[in-house]
């Protein structure tokens, strides 16, 4: 684990209130019940695998937790320490903007900007999520609210996601069409279930990134069809080993599908997805990763370099990450 850890790494796919650590949640005050009852349902103690459905109830208590502007600014600001003391150089946190108590979309937003300002380290850049169990009014007000907040922080908000349950809603070229044309990038969750149809239309949307990308190969239950089109554009896929894992979509860290990108030579990055629910690091799925697919410390190098590429950051930060990975690299040989 000490070259996981030590290695600088790069963060794409992580979900703000499902990185709230037990700690975290204590000092946020969420009740003591609900951290218990989040404690007997989360990993912690016993890595028991839950299905999605599972999972899904454990946001649900986390909520419980950022109902405030005061509350999701301390939460940002937490998670951003944890990825910098887990060495992370570069992270990009996804949340879904909640109006709730008061508490507008726009002020959830600026609690998490103002805590992305406010950190000294890592580099934060934001993407903002569009749950899929929200209909479409509530959807293209959400995107409408996402765009004015783009204009307001260009430099923070960078990109739009969908993500939630997968079992509920589906995926709308329009609106994400929407987001495109006005310069924001995009990440769609694809393939977290069997769902041929819906894949090939995000396939065809063409996103910058696909989040877990768990049944899209034929050896998976994905069509030939959408792998073969896959191949030929090849989206760069964020993994989240112990999340697939602990929710039951992947069988086990040997069986991971992120094998087929390693054998075909296709893009991905390595992720946390919900550290807090998952009971995770980056460092310990750059472990998994490397003892269950025999990566040598130079591959898992290369994995983090690469990575760069995938993110959203600009042309110049991009640039200055890479000079800090390959002197630490040769530093380090
Ligand atoms: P939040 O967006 O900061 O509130 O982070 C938690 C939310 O992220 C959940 O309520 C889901 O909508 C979404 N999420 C977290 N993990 C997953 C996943 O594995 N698949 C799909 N959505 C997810």
């Amino acid at each position: 684990l000490e070259f996981c850890r030590v290695l600088p790494k790069i963060e794409l796919h992580a979900h703000l209130n499902g990185s709230l650590s037990e700690k975290t949640l204590k000092s946020l005050g969420c009740l003591n019940k609900s951290v218990s009852e989040y404690q007997g349902l989360t990993s912690i103690n016993n890595k028991i695998e839950r299905t999605l459905h599972e999972c899904f109830e454990l946001f649900k208590i986390a909520h419980l937790a950022t109902k405030n502007p005061d509350s999701v600014y301390l939460a940002a600001q937490s998670v951003i320490k944890d990825f910098a003391d887990d060495n992370v150089r570069y992270l990009e946190l996804r949340t879904t903007p909640r109006a709730e108590d008061g508490m507008t979309k726009e002020e959830y937003i600026e609690s998490v900007v103002k805590a992305i300002k406010d950190s000294k380290k890592p580099l934060v850049k934001l993407i903002l999520s569009v749950d899929r169990r929200h209909d479409i009014l509530v959807s293209q007000n959400t995107v409408a609210v996402i765009l004015s907040m783009r204009n307001k922080y260009p430099d923070i908000i960078k990109g739009i996601d969908l993500s939630g349950n997968p079992h509920l809603g589906c995926f709308d070229k329009e609106l994400f069409n929407k987001a495109k044309e006005n310069g924001l990038k995009t990440t769609i969750h694809c393939a977290e279930i069997i769902n041929n149809d819906e894949v090939m239309e995000i396939l065809n949307f063409g996103p910058n990134r696909i989040g877990h990308a768990t049944f899209l190969n034929p050896n998976y239950s994905g069509s030939i069809e959408n792998w073969e089109s896959y191949c030929k554009k090849k989206i760069p896929a964020e993994f989240c080993l112990t999340s697939n894992v602990v929710c039951g979509t992947a069988k086990s860290y040997k069986e991971h599908h992120m094998q087929e990108w390693i054998k075909n030579g296709l893009p991905f990055s390595i992720n946390t997805d919900d550290k807090g629910v998952f009971c995770t690091s980056l460092s310990e799925e750059y472990e998994h990763a490397q003892n269950n697919f025999n990566l040598s410390n130079t591959d898992l190098w290369t994995i983090a370099y690469n990575a760069i590429d995938h993110s959203f950051a600009s042309i110049q930060e991009k640039a200055l990450m890479k000079k800090e990975l390959k002197e630490w690299k040769t530093q380090n040989q």
